[in-house]
């Protein structure tokens, strides 16, 4: 693949759902340890609570059909804030949607594209919670993905693959942080030692992108 159409977009929603729906027990586990071990159940509700909705916008329901990447995107992201009580719910759900803005009207995206539009939604995932790189969030696998994803141009398959190890190299990282953002942070000095729950599904998602850029 060299450029992502909507259709595309819309499997890399459907395999993150089954893929999270597959972790979840290994996210709440993560959470378990710093938070309050909702994260999988979270993510896993809110995802299919997604797939549904883009379901029901194929014209099962008669609902508009989501004809492009905005519209796909923001319908993505709205569905998760309203069905995810945590805080991943308006984190993820600002993303998708800044996502989906950055690209008003396109129906397909390029390498520089997707790097343009995952600067968009990282910066709505800090727009809504305050946080920088190293307080051990999600954004600590966000950000060495983006890093990665521009350092390899054009090529869309390279592209992702980098995207998706940096992240999850970003989510080991996490372990020896201390966590100053969310539920973590409660714990002070005793968050060391844990991989930050956020971070490990950003690099679910992230290897999902890259599994249906390979094909
Ligand atoms: P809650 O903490 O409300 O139970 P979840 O368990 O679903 O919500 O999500 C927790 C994850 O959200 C954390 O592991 C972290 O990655 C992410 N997170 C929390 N607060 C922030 C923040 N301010 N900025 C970025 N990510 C955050
Ligand atoms: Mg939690
Ligand atoms: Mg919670």
């Amino acid at each position: 693949l060299s450029r992502l159409t909507v259709e595309e977009l819309k499997s890399w929603v459907r395999v993150t759902a089954a893929r999270i729906a597959e972790r979840a027990d290994e996210l709440t586990e993560l959470d378990a340890a710093i938070g309050d071990a909702d994260h999988g159940a979270n993510m896993r509700r809110g995802m299919a609570a997604v797939v549904k909705a883009i379901d029901a916008a194929n014209g099962v329901d008669g609902a508009p059909a989501l004809t492009t990447i905005d519209a796909l995107l923001k319908k993505t992201g709205m569905t998760l804030v309203s069905s995810v009580g945590g805080a991943s719910g308006p984190l993820y759900g600002s993303f998708f949607m800044r996502m989906g803005a950055s690209q008003a009207g396109a129906t397909e995206l390029g390498a520089t594209e997707l790097s343009d539009a995952f600067d968009a939604g990282v910066a709505g995932i800090v727009a809504r919670g305050k946080a920088r790189a190293g307080e051990k969030t999600m954004l600590d696998a966000w950000y060495p993905a983006l890093e990665a994803l521009r350092a390899q141009g054009d090529d869309l398959v390279a592209a992702t693959a980098a995207a998706a190890s940096a992240a999850a190299e970003g989510r080991e990282a996490t372990k020896p942080m201390i966590a100053t953002k969310g539920r973590a942070s409660y714990l002070g000095e005793r968050s060391q030692g844990h991989i930050d729950p956020g971070a490990a599904s950003t690099a679910i998602i992230l290897g999902a992108l890259a599994d249906v850029v390979a094909g």
